[in-house]
């Protein structure tokens, strides 16, 4: 037979083996002989194939001419067969020509380069080890290797393939396990930061509202005269007192009853995030000014926008564009922001809460009272 036979007739038999498998694979489980067998014989035939036909066609394409062997028709034929077997590979089995080239030309790997190439003979080899396992953990095995010595050793050898088996499967658990349990645990952890987190904050924001009050707001402005500059004391009380008197004349204007801590509430009374980044008094005046807003019923409160925070941080990240006078006097641009836990949950405003007239009159009027004590208070100091 000549040695384009030969190709012509492999490719018939490599394409029907082909037909075989696929309908083997569609029918119920085989036993894992009838996978192994079918894998073997494909990868065997294919890559013998892939070699013959390629030195036929290196022959066909032969450019020195006494080298060339085949006459004009027959390298039109050689290379229509070419054309079927690479069209064959590439469509039936999806291993395209460059690897049928090098599946041919390999001297020693073309059997493993084929397997790992060709998505059938995968199928085929995976089939196979469910097979094997399947059966190995059946009665059946335990009674026929105990009954023949000659299945003893067909066993054996099974055996070792259900050992490799397991041991992949376990090796493909284990990495699912670590890239699950990795997961799982950089997410508890995440969880754990971030619950810790929000702890803190209502720790915070409890101490922050827990503070006891002292009696009268005379005895708050005696408490700081010996922590900040007088100016900066008077200064102080001068628009804590205008503000309270504005209150008291409009008690509905709502931009006075909730106070946001936008620029100008910043350059009167101090933020308690913002310091100058050498140190300065405007954190203790923004401690003076919200526990006397606390005598006068204002509280702190949290929304769930922190948006806002956002603005106020980048006023004081340098360098600024805008910049104001402080309350201790320097600008604006000297300060600094330290983030006092709020700032990713939501704003942090004041806001007045006096008692309900139409509920608790007697509350009201003592708040009341306390409220005028408190402007004139602010205004002696002034
Ligand atoms: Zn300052």
């Amino acid at each position: 037979m000549t040695e384009f036979k030969k190709v012509q007739q492999l490719l018939e038999i490599v394409r029907e083996h082909v037909l075989n498998i696929r309908a083997k694979l569609t029918a119920e489980e085989q036993a894992y002989a009838v996978y192994h067998d079918a894998r073997h014989v494909l990868v065997a035939s294919c890559s013998d194939l892939l070699k013959r036909d390629r030195k036929l066609y290196l022959k066909a394409v032969e450019a020195d001419p006494n080298r060339q062997i085949y006459n004009e028709t027959m390298c039109g034929k050689i290379m229509d067969l070419h054309k079927s077997v690479t069209t064959f590979f590439g469509e039936e089995l999806q291993v395209n020509e460059e690897l049928c080239e090098r599946i041919a030309e390999s001297a020693e790997e073309s059997n493993a380069l084929f397997s790992s190439a060709c998505v059938l003979a995968e199928e085929l080899q995976e089939r196979y080890e469910h097979a094997v396992v399947t059966e190995a953990s059946s009665s059946a095995w335990a009674a026929a290797v105990a009954n023949n010595v000659a299945t003893i050793v067909d066993m054996q050898q099974v055996a070792r393939v259900v050992l490799e088996v397991e041991e992949k499967n376990a090796a493909r658990q284990m990495f699912l396990v670590d890239a699950v349990g990795s997961r799982a645990a950089a997410r508890a952890a995440e969880d754990a930061r971030a619950a810790a987190r929000w702890n803190a904050e209502m720790q915070r924001r409890e101490h922050e509202t827990s503070q006891p009050l002292p009696s009268t707001v005379a005895e708050v402005i005696r408490s700081y005269e010996a922590l900040v500059d007088r100016t900066q004391l008077s200064r102080l009380c001068k628009r804590l007192a205008a503000l309270l008197r504005e209150v008291h004349a409009n008690p509905e204007r709502q931009e006075i009853r909730t106070l946001r801590y936008v620029p100008l509430t910043i350059e009167h009374f101090g933020h308690p995030g913002v310091v100058h980044y050498e140190g300065c008094a405007c954190r203790v005046l923004n401690t003076a000014a919200e526990t006397v807003l606390r005598m006068a019923g204002y509280c702190a409160r949290y929304n769930t926008k922190p948006s806002y925070n956002v603005v106020v941080m980048e006023l004081f990240a340098a360098p600024s564009s805008t910049s104001f006078p402080m309350p201790c006097g320097r600008s604006s641009a000297e300060h600094r922001y330290h983030a006092v836990g709020f700032e990713m949950y939501g704003e942090r405003t004041l806001v007045l809460a006096e008692p309900d007239p139409q509920i608790e009159m007697d509350a009201w009027c003592s708040w009341h009272e306390a409220f005028e004590v408190a402007i004139a208070d602010l205004m002696r100091v002034v």
